[in-house]
Parts: structure tokens; sequence; C-alpha cells
């Protein structure tokens, strides 16, 4: 469905040029989730917004449904937020506080103009209600009157009122309660089955990824580091940063003890990057060639491509 090639995204700052995206390629089929996870500052929002064409890329293709999307003109992007929707990190800032739910989630089908009666767009919003799990009762309420989880679920009830095929999750529960995330995670998981969509999902969690995505992938400094399959990628990490991600979280599953390991040294800064691996500074097992050649992704077996000199 979808298909990232190359895809780069530089900001010019008083210090130099920033590699916030730097020449990232991957591709999702259809009805399949992907999820991009680093620390922040890794480009992976970056990325993400750039795909759904809300900043402009600097260089690289977007091949969507067989289409280059980052050629498309004004109206043709417009047109695009039918099929492609985003649900933010935070549903308190990302909600209009002077409007209603009811105007917030009918809001697209306004824009749109897919619903001009005023009558038939208000019941299109409660059945997107009840397909996010908001009580009707809740039509006529402001954002704030509402807890995190519920505000989460009007994002997904606006993001879903176009009836998007990808949506682009950017941290969807990185603000709510522990309590209240795996819920969201449980509703958004059930949406994908029954309304058949593509995600990519974004997040600083490999615990929340690993129960929500087929693939992984892992950003560092602008760059994918190590893409696989979701278990293989937990169960045979390659990348010497992957591990050290890992190994900060507890896998009861796994039932055997890991030795966490702590990186050390600065993270680089991506402007103006230097030769070599990113993560070469601050890399145990950094070689000489490690700070003059940057490694390349490469297929190893079973999908799971790795950028590592060794
Ligand atoms: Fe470490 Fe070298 Fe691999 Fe980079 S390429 S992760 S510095 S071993
Ligand atoms: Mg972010």
């Amino acid at each position: 469905m979808l298909e990232v090639k190359q895809l780069k995204k530089y900001f010019n700052t008083p210090k130099g040029i920033l590699h916030a995206v730097d020449d990232v390629n991957f591709s999702i089929e259809k009805g399949k989730t992907l999820g991009i996870v680093g620390e922040s500052g890794c480009g992976k929002s970056t990325t993400g917004r750039a795909i759904l064409r809300l900043l402009e890329a600097t260089d690289g293709e977007v091949i969507f449904e067989g289409k280059n999307i980052l050629d498309y003109s004004k109206k043709e992007i417009r047109d695009l937020r039918r099929d492609m929707q985003i649900i933010f990190q935070d549903p308190f800032a990302s909600l209009n506080p002077r409007k209603t739910v009811s105007e917030i989630i009918g809001e697209p089908l306004r824009l749109h103009k897919i619903i001009k009666d005023k009558g038939e767009r208000e019941k299109r919003v409660l059945e997107l209600m009840e397909t996010v799990g908001l009580s009707e009762r809740l039509v006529n309420t402001y954002p704030h009157e509402l807890d995190g989880g519920r505000r989460q679920r009007i994002g997904i009830a606006r993001a879903l009122a176009l009836n998007p095929k990808f949506i682009l999750c950017d941290e969807p529960v990185s603000a709510l309660d522990v309590s209240i995330q795996a819920q969201i995670l449980n509703l958004l998981k059930t949406l994908q089955k029954d309304l058949g969509l593509t995600y990519i999902f974004i997040t600083h969690d490999l615990s929340v990824v690993n129960y929500f995505s087929d693939e992984i992938a892992v950003m560092y400094l602008g760059k994918v580091v190590e893409k696989a399959p979701s278990a293989e990628l937990f169960d045979n990490p390659k990348h010497p940063y992957t591990k050290a991600l890992l190994s900060a979280i507890p896998i009861p599953s796994i039932g055997k003890k890991k030795e966490r390991i702590i990186i050390k040294g600065e993270i680089t800064s991506p402007i103006n990057p230097k030769p070599g691996c990113r993560f070469a500074p601050r890399c145990e097992y950094a070689k000489d060639v490690c700070f003059k050649e940057q490694p390349i992704l490469k297929e190893l077996d079973n999908n799971h491509e790795v950028a590592c000199h060794i």
C-alpha cells in the first residue's frame, strides 16, 4: 500500500543543516502495521509528517497505491486526506477547546463536503462515536470536560470520519495514564481488523510497539538502523542500538534475564553529521571503519535488515 523511498527531510539552522530524516526506506502492506521506534529527536515524527505531507520532504518518494504523493498538488493533497489520516499524541492539544465533540468529529465531513446536510452529519457523528466507544450523551460536551482516554477516542473518531485507508498514529497513548493505554491500543487494533486499516505506529516505547506491530523499524538520528518482523526483532536483535533499547524493557513472556545495556556517551548532533555510523561515538563495538563509512541497511534473512559494519 505504501512505499517510502530515500526519504529525506533537512532543516536549515543557524548552525548548519539538520539531517532530521536521512535516506529512509520502508514499505507497508495493506492491513498491516509498521512500528517506528526511537528516542525523541530520531526523526520518527518528522518521517510520519513528511509521508502525510504535513511537511514538505527535502527529497525522496512516497508511493501510495502506486502514485508518488510527494508530487501531488495542493488540491490532490486535499483529496488525499480522505485516505490518509493522523492521530496525534496529545488529544488535548489537538482538539479545539471551543468546539463540542459533535463539531470536532463532524468537521472533516463538513470541510470535505462529504455530508452537507447537518442532520445527516449528526447521525454519522453518533455512528462514529459508537465505533470508538464514546457514549451518545457526550455529543454536546467539550474536550476539557472529558478525561484523556475519551479525548483520544474523539481524535480517533475524527480520523475515521472520512473512511481513511491509512492512519499515522503518532505516539497515540504516550500522553495517557498507563491504565487507559491498553484500552486505546485495543480499540486501535479492533478498528484495524474491522475496517482493514493500515497503520504506521510511532512510539518511543518498545513494549507498546511489540504488541501492536507486524514489522518494526528502529530509528537513530534520522536513519533506520534495523528493521524486522516484530517477533524477530525482539527475539533476535542485531544492531547494538536495538539491543540496548531492548535491554531496558522487561519482557515477561521470554522469561530470561537480560543484562541492561547502558548506552554511554552523548547523542551526536544531527546537524552537519560526521561521516560514518551515527551510533559510533556511543557504540562499544565501534571499529575504525565505523567512523569512516556509513553502514547501509542490508538484509540478513527473514526480512531482517540491519545497518552495521559488524
Ligand atoms: Fe557500532 Fe560500527 Fe555497527 Fe555502528 S557500524 S553500530 S559503530 S559496530
Ligand atoms: Mg514525536
